[in-house]
C-alpha cells in the first residue's frame, strides 16, 4: 500500500471526456449522452445479439486512488468482468483470480474436480450479482492485489450482449520520489513499502517498474498498460 497519501482522484469519462470525481461520476455514467447514443435501441439492435439488460459495476483498490466503473450486460459470465479488470489494471503474468461473491467463490480456471464450495467463472452476472451487492476480487494468489466492487445500479441504457465496458476511470495519481521530492518515474520492484524514484534516484532498471496508472504499480512484473488516464 502506498506510504504518500493521495487525495482520491478524479476521474475521466471514456465516452465524452467529462472529469468529475467519483461518486458523480456514478451518475454522469448512466447519463453520458455518448453512451445513451451509442447504445439506443436502433444502434445496438444491428449488433450480433440481443442487447442486454446491464449493471453499473464499481471497482476500487483499497485505501488507495484507484477505481474504475463498467457496464457489465447481465447475460455476460463473470469471466468478462475479470477480462475487463485484467486489461485496465492486473494482467502481469497469467495469475489465476477469483471472485468472492456472498462467501462463494468463482475461480477464473478450475483444474481437476473443483475445490469444495468453489464455482466457476461461467456463472452470468444477472444471477450472482444485483444493485448494492458488495463483492471482492482477487488477481495472483502469490502476490495479490486485493480489490472491492459494488453493483451500484441497473444502467438506463442496454449493453452488447455478454459484454463488460469500461465507462471511466481515476486520472493517473502523481507520486513524488522518496528521496528527493521530484516527480516519480518508478517504483521499487515488490517492496512492502512503497518506494518510489525520480529518474535521478532510480537504483537499477532491475530493481524498479515503471509508475502506471493502476493498483498493480509495483507487484510482479506488472508494467502496464493501464488504462489512459
Ligand atoms: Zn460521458
Ligand atoms: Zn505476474
Ligand atoms: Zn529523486
Amino acid at each position: 500500500m502506498t506510504t504518500q497519501r493521495q487525495r482520491s482522484t478524479t476521474g475521466r469519462c471514456g465516452r465524452c471526456g467529462t472529469t468529475v470525481g467519483r461518486i458523480a461520476m456514478r451518475r454522469h455514467v448512466a447519463s453520458c449522452p455518448v453512451s445513451v447514443e451509442a447504445h439506443s435501441d436502433s444502434k445496438t439492435h444491428r449488433q450480433a445479439g440481443a442487447p442486454a439488460e446491464a449493471l453499473l459495476v464499481e471497482a476500487c483498490a483499497p485505501r488507495s486512488p484507484y477505481w474504475l466503473l463498467a457496464a457489465v450486460a447481465v447475460n455476460a459470465p463473470l469471466h468478462a468482468l475479470d477480462g475487463l479488470l485484467r486489461s485496465v489494471w492486473l494482467e502481469c503474468c497469467g495469475h489465476l483470480s477469483e471472485f468472492d461473491i456472498d462467501g462463494v467463490r468463482y475461480l477464473s480456471a478450475v483444474s481437476g474436480p473443483p475445490e469444495a464450495g468453489a464455482r466457476s467463472m461461467r456463472a452470468k452476472v444477472g444471477a450472482v450479482l444485483r444493485p448494492e451487492r458488495k463483492f471482492s476480487h482477487v488477481y495472483d494468489f502469490g502476490t495479490s492485489t486485493y480489490l472491492a466492487l459494488q453493483v451500484i445500479d441497473v444502467l438506463p441504457w442496454r449493453a452488447p450482449a455478454g459484454s463488460a465496458i469500461l465507462l471511466a476511470n481515476n486520472r493517473g495519481p502523481q507520486w513524488s520520489c522518496s528521496s528527493c521530492g521530484k516527480p516519480a518515474v518508478s517504483i521499487a520492484l515488490d517492496c512492502d513499502e512503497d518506494i518510489f524514484y525520480c529518474a535521478e534516484c532510480e537504483p537499477g532498471e532491475d530493481a524498479v517498474l515503471p509508475v502506471v496508472n493502476s493498483p498493480r504499480i509495483g507487484q510482479c512484473g506488472y508494467t502496464g498498460p493501464g488504462a489512459p488516464d
